[in-house]
Parts: C-alpha cells; structure tokens; sequence
C-alpha cells in the first residue's frame, strides 16, 4: 500500500551530511536525527519546494529499521503525518514554511520603491543618547558596547543637540527613546533635558547611577505622563535604600541594573534581590576589559544545546533569524562627538546633522549592516544546523568579535 510522508506546514527542517533537525513552530516540538544516506535522500525531496512537503514512501525502505523509528518520530512529535493513499482521492500536499521575499525583491526593483522615506522611517524603532561629558574607569570603558551604559568621553552631548535630532528628522514611529549617563545630576543642563524630552509623547527611559540620589529626585518631577522609567546601576545597599525610598511613592517605573563580571558578584546580586524583595531588576553580564571572565560567560551566558532543543518560537521569529537581527535591528546610538550608529560597535553611519533616513539606508544597504547581521554571515555559525533556532548574534559577539559563544559542539 503506498504511503506519503506529509510535514506539518508549521515544521521546519535542516540538515547537514552527517546531521537532520526537525522543528514544528506550533508545539515547539524538536527532534534531531542521524543523517543515514537514506535519510540524506529523504531530506532532500522534503526540501524540494515542487514536493509541497509531500514524499511519496518507497515500500523497500520501510525495511530499513533506521528509516521505520524516524518515521515514528515524525508521527509521535506532531512533525508530520504518515497519509496512506489508498483512503484518499486527491494527492495530499503541504506548504513548507518559506519566506515570500518575492514581494520585496519586485518592490526594490520598481525605482527603489522600497527604500522610500516613508518605509525606511518605519523601521526606526528606538534611538539612545549618550551624553558623555565624564571619565569612567579603565575597567568600565568597553562596557557602553555591550548593553546600555555610560560613555567614558570628555565631549558631552548638548539638550540642543538632542532636541534638533528629534525635531528635524521623521520619526514618527519612533517607540523609545533612551538617555544613558552616570551622574545624570552632574549634567549641566538636566532641569532643560528633562522639560524638553517630558514633551515629546514617546517612551523615555533615562540610565544612570542608582546611587546619584539627587538625579532620581529631579526626574520624579517629571513623571506624570506614564512614559517615562529609569534604569539604575546598583552601587551599593545604602544608597540602593535611599534611592528606593524616593521612589517607592514616586509613581514611576524602575528597575535595578546589576552588572555581573563574575559568579560572586551574581550571588550577591541574587542575594541582595531577595533580601530586599527587589520586584523588578535585570541582571547583566559584562566582558571585563582584559577579557579575563570568559569561564564566567561559558557558565552563565553561552547558549547550550538544552536550550536549543527547548526554544519557543514562531515562523516569524524564524524568518527574522534568517534575514534580520532582531537585536540591532530599528536602533540607532547618538555618542557625545555627535555620530550616529547603527551598534556601538561598528564604525559610524555619519554624524547628528544628517538626514536620519539617509543614515539608515545606509545601513540598511551598505556592506556591514548591524540591523541585517544575521548568523548565516559569521564563522563558525553559517555551517551550524541551529543558526536558525539560536539567537541572532549580541553585542558581546560584536564586542570579542567571535561568534562561538555556545557550548554547542555540532561543526
Ligand atoms: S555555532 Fe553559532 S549558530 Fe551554532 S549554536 Fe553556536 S552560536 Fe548558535
């Protein structure tokens, strides 16, 4: 009796010579196999756009023992189903999960339609300022490139500055704006940054030290719009209690910010969280300057082959992994000598008095593109069967410049 095997719609797969991974988005069912060479044969049919994720099962091979427990798996994991066509009429057929890029490619072709200001402001998400104007520690210099912190710089980034960027350039779908400093009460103008920015009616979350009391009580006056939170470095239980007392009735959002360089520093934060009942906090790894907490990063941050076999996602998470970085992507970085970057990391798009769409489509098209830096452009990851399931490439990959931050040895 003839038989198709027939994939869920909803099922991805992937494979190399030697190894096979099946992933459903819709019960994030995962299953990896050994690549046989008959296996190899299957894979390649299924894969083959004109089958419509519908082989037919040559009666021989249900002999080979290895070939019947992969069937199995693909029936007991929700992958697919095994359709006898002895029951059925018409040929069952499937639709394998493939992004329509046919619909970009003929815009970009019709007079660069698709970079139109109106599109390219679209995708302008979220824009950080760093004001600068102080001198951070020797230790602390590289951390601004790998998550939200102050810039060690002796230019300072002026309110007019700030405000001409907002005021001059579309950002219409501008969602979150961010302001980072240390002492953001050492800014000389911050009584003028906070009126102006409280203006603008989108999401503000201003980063600075947790122990600069005086800053987190100017910034409470201007709260009442709902938008505006703080993200404050923890210094040290005294002045992480003063600080909560402001803000305990103060009506705003905050969270703590713990940066984490080795395993005692993260006990202690989780020590200190539960102690004092911290509600809402984030812990923050960060490469030291010497690179010296590497077995830190192995232990605590480096993706594992668990958590790839556990992830959750959707089609379209898995799209995005294959043409975007979702990390990058819709951000831009306003540092103290007024560049502009699409990551800290990378060499600058141009400077504040540029158009901001102009800046963009730079990005978006030029040769080092951050928003599209996906792992199918790095080593080891673009030979990796999971580059699809693991995370886009992070700043701290930018940051060391390697991409192998996994415990997963499968190359
Ligand atoms: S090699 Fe790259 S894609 Fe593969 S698991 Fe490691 S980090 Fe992820």
């Amino acid at each position: 009796m003839y038989k198709s095997i027939v994939l869920y719609p909803d099922t991805f797969l992937w494979f190399t010579e030697t190894l096979g991974v099946f992933y459903n988005c819709e019960n994030t069912s995962f299953v990896q196999f050994e690549i046989t060479p008959l296996l190899l044969k299957y894979c390649f049919r299924i894969n083959d756009f004109n089958n419509m994720y519908t082989i037919a099962i040559d009666p021989e091979d249900e002999n080979d023992t290895v070939f019947c427990k992969w069937l199995n798996r693909i029936v007991n994991n929700h992958i697919g189903k095994i359709v006898s066509l002895a029951f059925i009429d018409k040929k069952p057929f499937s639709l394998p999960p493939i992004l329509n890029l046919r619909h970009e490619l003929e815009e970009r072709r019709m007079d660069d339609f698709y970079y139109r200001p109106i599109n390219i402001a679209n995708n302008f998400h979220e824009v950080t300022f760093l004001l600068g104007g102080e001198r951070m520690s020797e230790e602390e210099t590289g951390y601004y490139k790998q998550t939200h912190y102050p810039i060690s710089s002796e230019f300072r980034l002026e309110v007019s500055n700030i405000c001409s960027f907002l005021d001059n350039n579309n950002i219409r779908y501008l969602q979150q704006i961010n302001i980072v400093s240390g002492e953001l009460s050492a800014y000389p103008d911050l009584e003028f940054l906070l009126e102006k920015l409280f203006q603008y009616d989108i999401p503000l979350t201003y980063f600075f030290r947790g122990n600069d009391v005086e800053g987190v009580s100017k910034v409470l006056k201007y709260t009442s719009s709902g938008k505006i939170s703080l993200g404050l470095y923890f210094a040290d239980v005294k002045s992480f209690q003063e600080t909560e007392s402001l803000l305990k009735d103060g009506g705003i959002d905050y969270r703590w910010i713990f940066l984490l360089r080795e395993e005692n520093e993260w006990e202690q934060a989780q020590r200190i969280v539960e102690t004092y009942d911290i509600e809402y906090y984030n812990l923050v790894p960060v490469v030291t300057s010497n690179v010296s907490n590497l077995d830190f990063f192995s232990e605590n941050v480096f993706t594992s082959y668990n958590e790839l076999s556990h992830m959750s996602l959707t089609k379209q998470n898995i799209f995005c992994n294959q043409t975007i970085n979702s990390n990058c992507w819709g951000q831009l970085f306003i540092t103290p000598d007024k560049k502009v970057y699409a990551n800290l990391n990378g060499n600058s798009l141009g400077t504040i008095g540029e158009d901001v769409l102009c800046l963009i489509r730079k990005e978006m098209t030029g040769g080092e593109s951050y928003w599209k830096y996906t792992r199918d452009k790095v080593i080891p990851c673009k030979a990796c069967i999971y580059r699809y399931l693991c995370p886009p490439p992070s700043n701290y990959e930018f940051y060391l410049k390697r991409f192998d931050l996994c415990t997963v040895n499968n190359l």
